[in-house]
């Protein structure tokens, strides 16, 4: 396990990592995130992710007091200090400590950066095994596209995927459309060998690992198009997976009762993952 962690200008033991309990971010989720994968010094798709990080902090008005190269500085030491090979880093930064209150008018909070760094388990071979997925509907709240840690909705989707032994809960919405994972972006191979995931049209998560599959889907002359598909398609669909930076390429392979493509991995899914694993 990585047991140094960051908070707030101290690098320090996890069990010894303290917040303010006026965090906002402990209050009302007055706050945003990034998760990084990291594999032998390497950072997959970093700037990427910094960039949305910025982006989100300026989306809801957080004034950061750190500088892109100051911030990465921090990241690569706490690599460092934590000996991991194959891991993520979790960026966490919230408005700040002040007495609760809803509202941040007029508030000169300091923003509090928090970090850890997690280990994986290096498995990024072939014989990768397919996850199930059910779908629920998508009851979050309209601006799913900003990355905040108020994920309520999200932990409940997860865990009653999991309660169902499912991987991952798929969210559709009102009209029938699929828009993502709880914590992933979802893709179809349709019958007619087309690659489809849901456009950035505000209602999901701008994923990085997607804008990057995208690239690595187009380069490889298979058809792509971001356009939304309904649960209907989904469940015809040659092969289903979904993206993120956690999970990577995951295949899956069931979802609610129905499986896709019999129920085995398909060969298009397997080598997007591999080529997304040989081009960092
Ligand atoms: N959608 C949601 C709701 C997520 O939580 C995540 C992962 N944070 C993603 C999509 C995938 O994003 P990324 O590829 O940037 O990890």
């Amino acid at each position: 396990m990585a047991n140094i962690s960051y908070v707030n200008g101290l690098y320090c033991n996890i069990q010894e990592a303290k917040i303010s309990i006026n965090d906002r971010g402990y209050h009302f989720g007055d706050a945003v995130y990034e998760v990084i994968l990291y594999s032998n010094g390497i950072f997959y798709d970093y700037e990427e992710h910094i960039k949305r990080l910025f982006n989100s902090l300026k989306l809801i008005n957080i004034k950061f007091h750190l500088s892109e190269q100051q911030l990465k500085i921090i990241i690569k030491n706490l690599f460092k200090l934590n000996r991991v090979n194959f891991g993520s880093i979790y960026i966490q930064v919230s408005r700040g400590v002040a007495d609760r209150n809803h509202s941040y008018f007029g508030l000169c909070s300091k923003p509090v950066l928090t970090m850890i760094v997690s280990k994986k388990k290096n498995n990024i071979s072939d014989d990768i095994k397919g996850v199930k997925a059910i779908t629920m509907v998508d009851n979050r709240w309209s601006r799913p596209d900003i990355k905040t840690t108020q994920l309520l909705p999200n932990v409940l989707a997860k865990t009653f995927a999991n309660e169902k032994n499912a991987y991952e809960g798929i969210f559709i919405d009102h009209e029938g459309y699929i828009t993502e994972g709880s914590s992933s972006n979802i893709w179809i191979i349709n019958n007619n060998n087309e690659i489809l995931t849901r456009e950035i049209d505000g209602k999901i998560l701008s994923g990085i690992t997607r804008k990057t599959i995208a690239k690595f889907v187009k380069k490889n002359n298979f058809k792509l198009l971001e356009k939304k598909f309904t649960k209907d398609e989904l469940l015809r669909s040659k092969e289903v997976f979904l993206t993120s930076a956690s999970s990577f390429v995951t295949p899956i392979i069931q979802i609610d009762n129905f499986k896709i493509n019999n129920g085995i991995v398909g060969k298009t899914s397997i080598e997007l993952r591999n080529l997304y694993f040989k081009n960092f």
